[in-house]
This record gives C-alpha cells, structure tokens and sequence, in this order.
C-alpha cells in the first residue's frame, strides 16, 4: 500500500502540464492540482488541524471538495463530506459527530450554516468556497511553505462518508489509503479505465460512487470532470461535449436520461463505460438503456459506502449473453482481490442458490465507524464485513442481491424478499415505481402490500395489478393490498426509504 496522493504524483512527474480537472468553466492541470493540494494541506496545519482531525466538507461537488479530501491524507485529518441535502438539523448532528473544528462550505448553505451555528460545539471556523468573493481560494494562501506531510500510515482515514442513514442515525464511514487503494485498483479493472479515459464525477462527493470513483480514475491518470449538480438534460449534453468516456450513475437518473428527447439527438460516441448500481434498476429500464445506446458498454455494480465503493460488477458481457437472460437483473461477479459469502443468521456458509446475508471479505473495507465501536463491532466480525443485505449466487459465482435483511418480510412464516415482488410490479405497463413492504397483519404477522406510483398516463385497479401478479410470482409473495401514491421517498442516492413509507402503516405498532 502506497500513500492515496500518488495517484496524483505520478502524473505530475509524468504529464504535469496535462489536464487534470475540469470543474465547471476551471480547468486544472496535474502540477496546478498537486500544488493547490498542498496549499490545502498547509492551510489546514495553519488552522490547527491536527492529525486525527475531521473538518466537515457541505457543498454540491466541486475540485475543493477532492483538494480537501486528498490534502487530508497528507495532514493526517480526514474530510467528513456531507450530504446537502440534508435537513439542518441533520447537517448539525453530523458535523457535531465529526467534531469538526472547521467547516468549508458553498455559498447555497451559508444560510443552513448560520441556522444551526449555535448548536454546532466544535466548530471555530467556516470557510465559504465560491461565490463572488472565494473565502477558500484565500484561505488556500494561509499555510505556511514549509508544510511536511505526517509520516505514512495505510490505515489512517482521510475520507469520512455518512451511510445514507435508510436506518437510524447517519455513521461516519471511515476510508483509508489501504481500503480506497483497494478500491480504485479493483475498479479500474471492473470498469476498464485508462489513461485516455474521460471520467465524469455525476454522483456526489458525499458518497462513495463520487468520492472513490474520482480517485480510481485518477489513478490511471485519466481526466475527470466534475459535475457539480445532478441536472439530468445537462449531463447528457456535457457528457457529448466533454467527450466523457466513464461515467456512473443510479438507476432513478437513467429513467430521466431515457425520457429526455437530447437522448436521441446527440452523438455519444465517445461513451464507453457506463455504470449503474446502488439500488435495484428495473429491468425495463436495463432493457431501454441498452436499446437507447447499443455501442456502449454497461456494468452493473454492487457496492457500499463500508467497501469504498464498487464490490462487484455486471460486465458488459454477461449484458449481452443471451444464453443467460436472468443474469441482467444480477449484480454480476466480485471483482479481483474480494471474497463473498452467503451465510444464515448463525454465520454458516449456504450452498449456491440459497437466499442469506452477504459477507464481505476484502481490503476494500472500512476501518469502522468514527466513534461508534459498537456499530463497528456489530459491522466488521474479524476478517468479515456484515453488509446487511440479503442475496444468493448461482452455481457460478454470479450475485443476486434481494434486499436489505431488515426489510425482508416474514409473512405466515415464509420469506419475502420484497425486491422481487417489485420486480414484478414495475414491468406492469402502468407502472411507474413501486415500493414493496410488510404491513400488520393479524392473521399472518406481516402482509405484502405494493405501494405503486402510476405513469402520468397510466391506469390500473389495486384488483388488476394483483390479478397481473398471479403466475408470475408465488402466492405467498403476490401483494395482498395496493395502496397508490404520487411519489415515493428516496433518498439522495436514490434508495427507497422503506422507513418512511412503513412508518405509516405501522403508527402505534413495533
Ligand atoms: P451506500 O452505502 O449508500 O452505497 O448503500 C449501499 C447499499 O445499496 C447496499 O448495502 C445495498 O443494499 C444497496 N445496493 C448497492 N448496489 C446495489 C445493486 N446493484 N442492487 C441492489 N442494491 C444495491
């Protein structure tokens, strides 16, 4: 394991003058990005950002973010980069969390800032990056040039993400050189990048598919482009003009990519890789995107925020193998250097084709959660990673993930996995999204409802979806009631916030 800055270092000594990082209308060569690094670095000791250190990052993606991040490897500290779109509230129990003595943030959340400042105990110092008068671009200039990185140690965190939270409080996932080295060389496999490659950063720094995707990258010295805000139409035409090669998105983004007439029109033949993950895609959806752009390629992936990212992947390969259509809706195979198991509630090992929780084991993982030893504890169990998700593999090796094991239904004593009920639903013509859960029931403990978004032009009966459900599903998983909705909750990511919906139907109830 080699310190994470050198996946900038060797492309400074090799191509300083070769762009690095367009961020919006800025562009950044290697040796301007490695030096603004180091200015960061500096800045940080200046500010009495000490080793072990969190400085807490809110802002929509941009090169400070990743400076921050990689100028935290060399101090020691760790940027805690949080999700804006969060409440205040929540944005103030995090950075409360982290213990952050300073803020960076953009000038969209000078406000969420000033609301909750009296709340925030550690904080010293908010900087605001951007806007007409750049706070970060001067604070950049504070340090001092004597500045020497902290000695080198591979299990040290520089990069705190907040799992989504789809249960209880946000933990702070702490990623190291080791775990994120593991990660980008894993990915660059999975994903094929190179040194010409073009990758765009769609996803946000807040989460593993921004932060860590930017860092495999560059770890090929391949040029990334940042995108700053998730705006579907904008996307589709920077990707044209930016000629991007790589680029990775949520199943939610390729519905409106789909939607969007520019879809059509453009020429995207630069396009190589595109991947997807994160939640279930409906396989409508994997089938109208591989229609929509037949020469690109496709990777499915499974990852987590506690794996630094992607774990396995779907090549485009097994998109096009005929012979093997249930493979699609698969999170394909591990990639290099990871192992998975299949385990009952007592950590035995299942056969293939048997439904259990996946265990991880692999130097992608996490040091833990930043101080949460029990939630750690809970999480990595020796060598092994409890993801807390439910799947099977079939005989050779490919992964099919069912759902959370919390949002597993237990009806009448049988199993259901609700993600194959939705499955099914979402192929109904009229059928826009769906969301399957448990509700009380006092005969069977739980039932199987379908909460279902309808197409703007769609129209169907609850009597009429459960009648379509019939044949295509066992009877026990076949919805007992249907209840429709406008819009179903997501989170940032995309993920379905099961909580949310059942919160209702459970009021009262455990
Ligand atoms: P996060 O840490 O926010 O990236 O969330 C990770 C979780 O997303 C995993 O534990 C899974 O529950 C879910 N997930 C990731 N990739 C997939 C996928 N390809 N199919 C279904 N669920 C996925």
């Amino acid at each position: 394991v080699t310190p994470i800055i050198g996946v900038v270092d060797r492309w400074v000594a090799e191509k300083p003058d070769d762009l690095a990082v367009i961020d919006g209308d800025r562009h950044f060569t290697w040796s301007r990005f490695r030096e603004r690094i180091e200015r960061n670095a500096a800045a940080q000791v200046a500010s009495g950002v000490r080793p072990g250190d969190r400085i807490a990052f809110l802002d929509k993606n941009s090169v400070a973010c990743v400076e921050t991040t990689l100028a935290a490897s060399l101090t020691g500290a760790a940027n805690a980069v949080i999700n804006f779109r969060l409440s205040p509230a929540e944005v103030a129990y995090i950075i409360n969390d982290a213990q952050a003595a300073i803020v960076i943030t953009g000038p969209e959340f000078v406000d969420t800032i000033a609301a909750i400042r009296d709340e925030l105990t550690t904080v010293e110092r908010v900087i605001v990056s951007g806007g007409p008068d750049d706070e970060y671009e001067r604070w950049l200039d504070c340090g001092s040039e004597s500045f020497a990185a902290v000695p080198f140690d591979p299990d040290v965190a520089f990069l705190q993400l907040y799992t989504s939270g789809t249960t209880g409080h946000p933990k702070g996932a702490m990623l190291t050189h080791r775990s994120l080295s593991a990660h980008s060389r894993a990915a660059v496999t999975g994903f094929r990048f190179t040194e010409d490659s073009v990758s765009m950063v769609a996803m946000p720094l807040f989460h593993v598919g921004g932060s860590s995707w930017v860092l495999a990258g560059m770890s090929v010295g391949a040029q990334t482009v940042i995108v700053r805000e998730m705006v579907p139409g904008a996307v589709l035409d920077e990707m044209v003009e930016r000629a991007v090669t790589h680029a990775f998105f949520v199943p939610a983004v390729y519905g409106f990519f789909l939607a969007d007439r520019r879809l059509h029109k453009r020429d995207y033949s630069a396009v190589r890789c595109l991947g997807y993950g994160g939640s279930p895609m409906p396989l409508p959806t994997i089938r109208a995107c591989l229609e929509a752009w037949p020469d690109v390629d496709f990777y499915q992936v499974y990852g987590m925020t506690e794996m630094s990212g992607v774990f396995s992947v779907l090549t485009p390969a097994d998109h096009r193998d005929v012979t093997h259509p249930e493979r699609l809706v698969s999170a394909g195979r591990v990639l290099p250097g990871n192992i998975i198991k299949v385990v009952d509630p007592d950590g035995n090992t299942l056969p293939p084709n048997t439904v259990g929780e996946l265990w991880t084991k692999s130097q992608q993982h996490m040091l833990g959660y930043w101080r949460n030893p029990q939630a750690t504890a809970d999480t990595l169990v020796g060598e092994w990673l409890r993801t807390g998700d439910a799947g099977h593999m079939d005989p050779d090796g490919y992964l099919f993930i069912s759902d959370r094991v919390k949002d597993m239904i237990i009806t009448g004593g049988e199993n259901v996995y609700p993600v194959e009920v939705e499955r099914v639903v979402i192929e109904h013509e009229a059928v826009a999204d769906v969301a399957v859960i448990g509700v009380p029931d006092d005969k069977w403990g739980e039932s199987v409802k379908a909460v279902v978004v309808l197409n703007a032009d769609g129209a169907v009966t609850e009597d009429e979806l459960i009648d379509y459900c019939r044949g295509r599903l066992a009877g026990y998983k076949i919805p007992k009631t249907v209840d429709f909705v406008s819009a179903l909750p997501r989170n940032s990511t995309g993920k379905i916030l099961k909580r949310e919906i059942r919160k209702e139907y459970w009021a009262g109830r455990t």
